[in-house]
């Protein structure tokens, strides 16, 4: 049976682009007689709340959608996470990386200067400097005997090499469903990007695709935001031995401006429209259905 999810970060009130993904999976669900899951992605237990999550639940009742219980929430599952990471850990595809935002920065101003272009992510975001990558065992292991802080970053050229044949992904061509494309995985235009940190012992790629695997999800569904980002959780599902769901990348709502729409937009919020007598009807028709 088809399993889909819509998973929110409860960091942020829902807006216009949230609802449309959200109804857009139930459509789907219903239409292909499957299950509709509901996750929220709070691993940032620094900028995620409980009221965030209310707000969610509340956006989405109100919205008339209706989703299994119990709601799988991510940060009661570090532990899950963290046999995943040890793993990776084991099979040397991770490494400690020990470089501060601070210093990375620095390192790429002082490169940019000399005058190379720092390559960037699909995101805009600079990759990381992968100079730890070159350190030997002892000293990785001194540097973290001494409470040297790090994150554990994939070793995105190592997993690459391990690779039989290069990774695709399935690609609807639209909301209908009906017809796909295999889609080549680009992992590399990501670098190093981080597994897990010590203040959050896990990442997004990583329960994202943890958490696809274990509930079973046969149907991603989610914002043409997250494409290419298919590509580097593509390559952590095959080491992790974790099936691919098949994917669909749907349009953004823009904001009246035009622009993407983000969680400071208040005046797209649900929760804003609600109060200003906005029925769900309305928000259905203004996110296109
Ligand atoms: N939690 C992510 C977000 O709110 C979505 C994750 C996903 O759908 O893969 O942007």
């Amino acid at each position: 049976m088809p399993v889909f999810r819509f998973a929110p970060s409860s960091n942020g009130e829902l807006h216009l682009g949230h609802a449309y993904s959200a109804l857009l999976n139930a459509k789907l669900a219903k239409a292909q007689s499957g299950r509709l899951l509901l996750r929220i992605e709070d691993i940032d237990t620094t900028r995620c709340t409980p009221e965030f999550e209310a707000s969610i639940f509340r956006d989405l009742s109100w919205l008339g959608l209706k989703w299994e219980e119990p709601v799988r929430r991510q940060s009661e599952h570090f532990a899950e996470y963290d046999a995943l990471l040890q793993r990776l850990i084991r099979e040397e595809l991770v490494y400690p990386a020990f470089m501060s935002r601070g210093e990375i920065r620095a390192y790429i101003a002082d490169s940019e200067k000399r005058g190379r272009d720092w390559p960037r992510d699909p995101d805009g975001a600079p990759l990381y400097p992968a100079l730890d990558k070159a350190l030997s065992p002892s000293e990785r292991r001194r540097r973290i005997d001494d409470g040297a802080p790090f994150a554990w970053r994939l070793d995105t050229d190592a997993a690459i090499a391990r690779l039989a044949e290069p990774l695709s992904w399935t690609e609807f061509a639209d909301e209908t469903l009906s017809a796909a494309n295999e889609i080549e995985a680009r992992p590399q235009d990501w670098g190093d990007v981080i597994v897990a940190r010590k203040e959050i012992p896990t990442s997004y790629h990583l329960s994202v695709v943890a958490d696809d695997a274990l509930q079973g999800v046969t149907h991603v569904v989610r914002g043409r935001d997250l494409y290419a980002a298919t590509g580097i959780q593509r390559l952590l599902q095959h080491l992790l031995g974790l099936p691919a769901p098949v994917y669909f990348h749907h349009r953004l709502i823009p904001g009246p401006d035009g622009r993407k729409l983000s969680k400071s937009l208040g005046d797209t919020g649900l929760a804003t429209l609600r109060e200003n007598g906005t029925t769900p009807a309305e928000v259905r028709r203004l996110v296109g259905f």
